[in-house]
């Protein structure tokens, strides 16, 4: 199928933004190795550089050819299939195919072998047996022949005999060379390093509830269509048994399932509860594996061993041939879009993937992503509901805690109210756990009155202003609108006006003091980085005598913590008062998830907000888990605003090193974009917004401007922006700053 013989010429994609590919001859030697999806070596001016084949051709692109050097990795090849959705990704994300594509390649553009080792056992069963009663042997090389004959057909390696008979690899030599033993090489599997377990759980059987949801999905699963659903119920509610029974329909048809979970929750339970169900037929694929590790994954993908894979978001690009289902948990995760190019969402990605292979798609959270939701009104994701948990555990109680309040009758204007530190108290006497929770994201303040309340938003969309030092000004990040600092609270003229935010250090040592005695542990994503740590850490918690659990985002989620009854909110505000159009939508997530810890088992739990807003709907949605509210009122804010999901975006993010530099060439870039827009386009939402100082604004010896382009169609969004760019570079060619291109941020920068 794929010889192409007398077609001289190979497309092939580099790692480079903009280009498509680059044209090379194929040498004769590498006639049938250099096929569509093939990885390559080329030469480049000044060097040489891997990529990808992209297609053979006898259509000339250049007057003279350099010729491919030779193929990488031979047994690896990306399909069609992945070819097309690099193009995809590359047009839609404003990103090189390149790029794209070494970003869906299990291996990069990498030049990847097998690890083979040595292997010894019995020559020959028969003559071992003689050896032992017949030979002059050492005690050693009897104890190896012994080993060897418990299992006269096995193979170990020297490590392995060493193990179990205390003998080095001399011994087994001396074996080999008398003829007793054999050697020889054998390919192993480099496994990733989360738990195995046997198929042993059976499949529990569903609610009445998740037998309807379920119904749905196999709907489309059994007829092999495409379909996304939308799977919507608290944590607890039993959307994960939905995703095993889903897989398991899924295997039945000889197909194969992805499941995507965000970074911080692939943790080896997670791992261990698939296993348990499909054994050994279950990959683990991130970033956290080696080089080697991932090839072998895909060679066993290739050898039809592994026919579901569990990863963070680049699992979505798993290689499985016949793809029939992809479940994306945590829908609304932030980490599904990766901050480099190309800056896809694995989410949006697996839709289109999906669409494409036929294959069914399940979204499952308990606070979908106002895009999400807003499709499934619009009748483009089946919604699904669970509103029950199976084991009928009730969701607990949420006290919010009015820290204004706090500081004006009870005089404290430390970290803890009393309420809190009572509820703590109460809960080191019973020998229970407690998660104190803070949120540590936002780059520049937000001031705020400590006596009223009194924030400063912008004039023009309401967004919060942060406070940048360097400047001692008050700024939108959207829109760019800057203002003095006030030095008294424009509202009640106090001069408690001062930026607000703690580091993780304050608290701990406010914890020590509110606390003496306590064994606290602090987890975040600085003490926790490898995936062995988090399993060490939860066995601390569940062996060590841990007491009080200070934490950040990683806790919200991926730890099962049975012996925790309470959850603190040490300060919702800060992830409330971040200068981006989302903070409710985060604040809202946030709470929600983080209550679904407290009262997992049979004791109730209990979560304490402590907040300067308790009236804020966001808190006041997530004490209610009220969902529906949640969304109704955030729909039409983001309505009046003109923001997503009513409209797309697209960043720009100007860097440069010179501050006034960069900052009047965005200005010029902004110019353009309206000039493009006026001249005429076919998208009335089209307009654009800024500059704004990014939210980080200078980092790396670069000032940071961005710019928003607002639209309703992607397809005309993305043609104003490469007009504007190509405008703007010719008519700035020594500007001396840097444009990144972000298709739908998430973060503002
Ligand atoms: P979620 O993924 O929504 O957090 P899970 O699927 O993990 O929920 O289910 C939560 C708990 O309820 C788990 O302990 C699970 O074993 C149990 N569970 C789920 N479905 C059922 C069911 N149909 N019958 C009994 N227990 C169930
Ligand atoms: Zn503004």
């Amino acid at each position: 199928m794929d010889h192409q013989p007398n077609l001289p010429y190979a497309d092939v994609a580099l790692q480079i933004p903009a280009i498509e590919s680059y044209q090379y001859a194929v040498p004769p030697l590498l006639e049938d190795a250099i096929v569509p999806g093939a990885l390559v070596r080329v030469p480049v001016k000044g060097g040489e550089r891997s990529g990808c084949v992209l297609r053979r051709t006898a259509e000339k692109k250049a007057k003279r050819h350099k010729s491919v050097m030779e193929r990488l990795t031979p047994d690896f090849r990306l399909s069609p299939e992945l070819l097309t959705l690099g193009g995809w990704m590359a047009e839609y994300y404003m990103c090189g195919l390149g790029e794209a594509l070494q970003c869906i390649s299990f291996i990069g553009f990498k030049d990847v072998r097998t690890l083979s080792v040595k292997k010894y056992g019995a020559a020959d069963e028969a003559a071992a047996l003689h050896a032992l009663s017949h030979e002059r042997l050492t005690d050693k090389q009897r104890a190896v022949l012994e080993f060897f004959l418990q299992a006269p057909q096995g193979a170990w390696t020297a490590e392995d005999i060493q193990e179990s008979t205390n003998s080095s690899r001399a011994v087994t030599l001396g074996l080999v060379k008398r003829g007793l033993a054999r050697e020889r090489r054998e390919t192993v599997r480099r496994e990733d390093d989360y738990p195995t377990a046997e198929g042993i759980e059976p499949p529990l059987k569903l609610t009445e509830e998740q037998s309807a949801a379920f119904q749905r999905i196999i709907e489309n699963l059994d007829a092999q269509r495409f379909g996304a659903h939308l799977l919507h119920g608290v944590t607890g509610s039993g959307k994960t048994e939905i995703y095993l029974q889903a897989i398991g329909r899924t295997l039945e048809q000889g197909r194969q399932a992805i499941v995507l979970v965000p970074e911080i929750s692939l943790t080896p339970q997670t791992i261990e509860r698939f296993r348990k169900r499909f054994g050994a037929r279950v990959g683990v694929y991130n970033s956290a594996l080696n080089i080697g590790q991932k090839y072998d994954l895909y060679l066993a993908i290739q050898r039809g061993e592994i026919d579901i894979v569990i990863g963070a978001r680049s699992a979505v690009f798993t290689p499985f041939p016949r793809l029939g289902l992809i479940v994306i948990d945590e829908e609304q995760e932030a980490s599904y879009k990766q901050d480099s190019a190309p800056r896809y969402h694995a989410r949006d990605v697996a839709l289109m993937r999906a669409s494409k292979t036929d294959a069914a798609v399940i979204m499952g959270t308990a606070t979908p992503s106002l895009e999400a939701y807003r499709n499934a009104e619009a009748g483009k994701f089946a919604l699904l509901c669970l509103r029950q948990r199976p084991n009928a555990a009730p969701l607990p109680p949420v006290r919010l805690i009015d820290m204004q309040r706090e500081a004006m009758i009870n005089r404290n204007t430390g970290l803890f109210s009393l309420e809190l530190i009572e509820e703590v108290n109460r809960r080191l006497e019973a020998g229970e756990q407690s998660i104190l929770f803070l949120n540590r994201r936002g780059y520049n303040p937000i001031v705020m009155c400590r006596e009223c309340g009194y924030r400063c938003s912008c004039e023009h969309d309401d967004i919060l202003l942060t406070y940048h030092k360097r400047r001692n000004m008050l700024v939108c990040h959207l829109c760019g609108q800057a203002i003095p600092m006030p030095s008294r609270c424009p509202q009640c003229e106090s001069k408690a006006f001062h930026a607000i935010g703690m580091g993780t250090e304050r608290i701990e040592e406010e914890v020590a003091e509110a606390f003496p005695g306590a064994k606290c542990l602090r987890i975040d994503l600085d003490t926790t980085s490898s995936k062995f740590s988090y399993l060490e850490k939860w066995r601390e918690i569940n062996e060590g005598g841990v007491d009080i659990i200070l934490g950040t985002q990683m806790i919200a989620k991926g730890f099962d913590l049975p012996r925790v009854t309470l959850v603190g909110v040490v300060m919702a505000d800060v992830s409330l008062f971040q200068p981006d159009f989302r903070a409710s939508e985060r604040t809202f997530n946030l709470l929600t998830q983080v209550a679904g810890r407290a009262g997992r088992r049979d004791k109730e739990g209990l979560v304490c907000v402590q907040t300067y807003c308790p009236d804020h709907f966001s808190i006041l949605c997530a004490q209610k888990h009220d969902y529906a509210a949640f969304y109704n009122r955030e729909i039409r804010y983001r309505a009046t605003l003109r923001l997503p999901p009513h409209t797309r975006l697209i960043g720009l993010l100007i860097t440069g090193a010179d501050p006034d530099q960069t900052q009047r060439m965005a200005r010029v870039l902004r110019g353009v974009i309206d000039r493009v827009i006026r001249a005429g386009v076919d998208d009335a939402l089209a307009t654009a917004l800024g500059p704004a100082p990014a939210a980080v604004a200078y980092i790396n010896k670069k000032y940071r401007w961005r710019l928003l382009l607002r639209g309703g169609k992607p397809s005309v969004m993305r043609s104003i922006v490469s007009r504007a760019l190509a405008d703007f570079e010719q008519h700035n060619p020594r500007s001396r700053t840097h444009i990144t291109i972000d298709v739908d941020p998430l973060d503002l920068m």
